[in-house]
This record gives C-alpha cells, sequence and structure tokens, in this order.
C-alpha cells in the first residue's frame, strides 16, 4: 500500500519520482492494493493519475476520509480563485479515475487492520496523518501538519497559507507535536526534509526532529 502518491510533474523535473522509487524497491504498480489519501492537495494525489487523466494504479482501492471527500466535492466553493479551481478539478479528475475504487472512513477509522487514519483537520478539513501500532513500537505519518520543520517545530503558531483553517491546524500541530515527543513514535510526513525518518523531541518550549539512526 501507499501512503498518498506526490505531485507528478506539477513541482518540475526534481520532483514526482515515485514510480521511480517504486521501480527501485521492486513494486509493480499494479500490486499496489490500497492507497490511503492524507488529504486531496495536488502534491499528494497528482501521482494518482497520469497528464491524460488515467488512473496509475490500476488495482489499487483508495481510502480517504469522508470530510475530505465532502470538502472537495462542491466546485461552487472554490470557483473563485483559478488555483484553488483546478486543484479541485484534479480532486474530481481523481475520484473520476478510481471510480468504484474509493472508500471513505471516518478521521479516526481503520484503513487495512493494523493501519488507523490519525485525525488532523485544520489543513484541510479531512486532512489526516497514518498510525501503525505493532507491539511496543509505533509509526506516524504527520501528513502535511508540517512543512517548513524547523519553523513549525521550534514554534508549531506557525502556519503555511494553504491552511484552510489556520486555528484548527495549529491545535492539530501542537496536539500531535505533543504525543509524539510524549510517546516517542518513529515519525515522517508529507514535507519532512531528507533524512526524512525520525523523533519528536522537546527544545526551548518547542520541538525539534531526531533523525533516526
Ligand atoms: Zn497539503
Amino acid at each position: 500500500m501507499l501512503v498518498d502518491a506526490g505531485p507528478r510533474d506539477l513541482f518540475g523535473p526534481t520532483a514526482g519520482h515515485l514510480a521511480e522509487a517504486l521501480a527501485e524497491t521492486g513494486t509493480a504498480p499494479g500490486t499496489i492494493d490500497t492507497i490511503f489519501v492524507t488529504h486531496m492537495h495536488p502534491d499528494h494525489i497528482a501521482g494518482l493519475v497520469s497528464a491524460g487523466g488515467a488512473a496509475t494504479f490500476p488495482n489499487a482501492e483508495l481510502v480517504m476520509a469522508e470530510a475530505e471527500r465532502a470538502f472537495w466535492s462542491d466546485p461552487a466553493r472554490f470557483s473563485g480563485d483559478d488555483t484553488l479551481a483546478a486543484w479541485q478539478a484534479l480532486t474530481g479528475a481523481v475520484l473520476g479515475a478510481y471510480g468504484e475504487r474509493l472508500r471513505t472512513i471516518a478521521m479516526d477509522g481503520e484503513i487495512v487492520p493494523g493501519l488507523t487514519a490519525l485525525p488532523l483537520p485544520g489543513h484541510t478539513p479531512g486532512h489526516c496523518g497514518v498510525r501503525l501500532d505493532s507491539g511496543d513500537a509505533s509509526f506516524v505519518h504527520m501528513g502535511d501538519i508540517v512543512h517548513a520543520q524547523t519553523l513549525q517545530l521550534a514554534d508549531p503558531s506557525i502556519g503555511v497559507v494553504f491552511d484552510v483553517d489556520p486555528a484548527a491546524a495549529q491545535a492539530a500541530r501542537r496536539g500531535l507535536l505533543d504525543m509524539l515527543a510524549s510517546d516517542g513514535a518513529l515519525c515522517s510526513g508529507g514535507h519532512i526534509l531528507q533524512p526524512a525518518l525520525g523523533r519528536v523531541t522537546r527544545r526551548d518550549g518547542g520541538f525539534a526532529f531526531a533523525a533516526a539512526d
């Protein structure tokens, strides 16, 4: 399974190399059967379809929060802004390409057995992370609750212009970072810098990211 699918070619030639990364691991796109979508911003979903609109993963079921699907389902909400209207159109293209292969869940719902969504509303209304627990070990994918980690871990009150509800995003960010610093879970996220696996620690009243060994 995958969590999100990257920006395809939308960010230029240095990003969007999911196909090559999968090939390096020997994973054919047709063998992916579940894709959890943290939220439907274009840098997370463009890789789900070709430039022509065909599904990149012919056998995968898309899983996302119902609140996320619902947020993007009304074109009128985005019609006053060309950028947002284009983003909304891409969500429609993706949902159209996967058709019946869509399963929506509660924001704390089960993605597959053992893997649950983690509600982090605010960046978008249905924005979620992912939590995996196995024995004493846990892994958390933070989604887009952190974009500029040096700034936002030191001061979680710093938002990004893409946060739909900045106050809710700030509360979700603080709550998640506090939880990660307390329980020591291995974590990563959509915009964490390489090396992108690590742990959140407390520093100077804020937080820091310590890369895993
Ligand atoms: Zn985003």
